[in-house]
């Protein structure tokens, strides 16, 4: 029998430290990690699984990233820090996001434009 139900998506995001005094950029990671999942658990196992061979580190600098959510983590929007990411200034040395949808799409966001091909990413750099 087939069964069909209704939940509700969130958003959780990962914050990466710059360990070792750099990030991570690629086209599975970026300063930000945005990801959709049912439940903490669900975006915990999710963003286990997008981290994995991207999680070096430097013993001083501590680890890369830390997987832990709960229930407050999860917003209907993405958003980081509880903003919205059209509201998120672009910093420094922080200026992209990777969203992870549901359906595994994903798509790229610099802070202060907007969403952007993955090529485009580094033009200012
Ligand atoms: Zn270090």
């Amino acid at each position: 029998m087939k069964t069909t139900i209704e939940v509700d998506l969130k958003w959780y995001y990962l914050d990466q430290n710059n360990s070792g005094g750099y990030f991570i950029r690629n086209e599975t990671v970026q300063e930000y990690v945005l990801i959709q999942a049912v439940s903490p658990e669900d975006a915990e196992s999710r963003a286990n699984h997008i981290v994995e061979g991207y999680s070096s580190y430097c013993e001083c600098c501590g680890e890369r990233w830390s997987v832990w959510f709960t229930e407050r983590d999860g917003t209907d929007e993405p958003c980081i820090y509880n903003k919205p990411l059209d509201e998120v200034d672009p910093g420094w040395y922080r200026q992209n996001a990777v969203l992870h949808y549901f359906d595994g799409t994903k798509r790229f966001y610099k802070f202060g434009t907007g969403f952007v091909p993955y090529e485009q990413l580094e033009d200012d750099e």
